[in-house]
């Protein structure tokens, strides 16, 4: 059963995974209202359940044997929906297992140190699923679309000539493959919305007081930067999805069918991971047996 559910989640995600050495052109090569055959959001209830469901399983497995942790990158524009997405694929899964942290303009301290610092400081431990709302990835995002970000890293004279982009994705490579050989398994995914679908949601902002809060001003002023934004992701994909860390472009006009996609992106992460209940040793084994026979002997007295 559990196979069965497996070998259509990876069915469902195989055209969303971004193949490495691909030269990407994202609007060209993705579609983000993309809905693999589902019509309405009733249709695809079950998968999704199914998804948190197996989430749930594996936790609860990858926390008991303390081996492997996972770290689920999370990429998106404004109201591309990260958030609710974070919501709804954790709903099922223990929170004692989970850490999310989301990354802001960099202050002060995280200035003073190499770009990949306070990433590294975030990292989930053996058994932990860690989830990173904004990432490493903000260092060739808005850093690139926004140079003045750069200025503010203090880099010495000679480290901003010449490629830094390119050497900024090698060096993110190595550290997602120092991190993958070391048993941290990373997760990557770019939550893809439409300029119109984008329009939509900050509307909606600015039309319900219960999403007020949602809304920003410096939204708006990203927005003017699209062109830039796809680019730069473009580049981004086409250099950073490797055989051990792949991109996964999640359609996400539909918030109900990107759901549907990121968990089932995670949940086959972990399928491959594979993590077991330890098996106890004969040793410990009788020792269980003696703790019963204690706890059978109180009912004698
Ligand atoms: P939000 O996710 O809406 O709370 O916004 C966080 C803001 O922090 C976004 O505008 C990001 O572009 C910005 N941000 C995140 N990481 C960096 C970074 N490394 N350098 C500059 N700005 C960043
Ligand atoms: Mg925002």
């Amino acid at each position: 059963m559990a196979d069965l559910r497996i070998k259509e989640i990876a069915q469902l995600i195989a055209p969303l995974r971004v193949t490495p050495g691909a030269s990407v052109r994202l609007a060209h090569d993705f579609d983000p209202g993309y809905r693999a055959g589902f019509v309405r959001k009733r249709d695809g209830e079950a998968l999704l359940h199914r998804g948190v469901e197996l989430l749930s399983e594996y936790q609860a497995r990858l926390a008991a044997q303390q081996c492997h942790g996972l770290l689920v990158v999370l990429q998106a524009l404004d109201a591309g929906g990260k958030d609710g997405t974070i919501k709804h694929v954790m709903s099922g899964v223990n929170p004692q297992g989970v850490t999310v942290h989301s990354f802001k303009v960099p202050s002060a301290a995280e200035l003073g140190h190499d770009y990949l610092w306070r990433y590294a400081c975030n990292l989930p431990g053996r058994g932990e699923i860690g989830i990173f709302n904004r990432s490493h990835y903000e260092e060739v995002l808005v850093v690139r679309v926004h140079p003045e970000n750069l200025d503010r890293q203090r880099l010495p004279a000679g480290a901003r000539d010449g490629g830094i982009w390119r050497r900024r994705f090698h060096e993110i490579n190595d550290w997602e493959r120092y991190l993958t050989d070391n048993g941290f398994r990373v997760v990557k995914m770019l939550l893809n919305i439409s300029k119109d679908e984008q329009l939509r949601r900050f509307m909606k902002r600015l039309d319900r007081p219960d999403k007020n809060w949602k809304f920003s001003a410096a939204d708006i002023k990203e927005r003017q930067y699209w062109d830039d934004y796809q680019s730069a992701f473009s580049q981004m994909l086409s250099h950073t999805s490797t055989s051990w860390a792949p991109w996964y472009v999640i359609p996400a006009d539909h918030k109900w069918f990107a759901r549907i996609c990121a968990s089932a992106v995670i949940v086959a992460a972990l399928s491959e991971l594979d993590p077991q209940f330890p098996k106890l040793s004969k040793a410990a084994r009788q020792e269980l047996a003696v703790a019963r026979k204690a706890l059978e002997g109180e009912g004698d007295h």
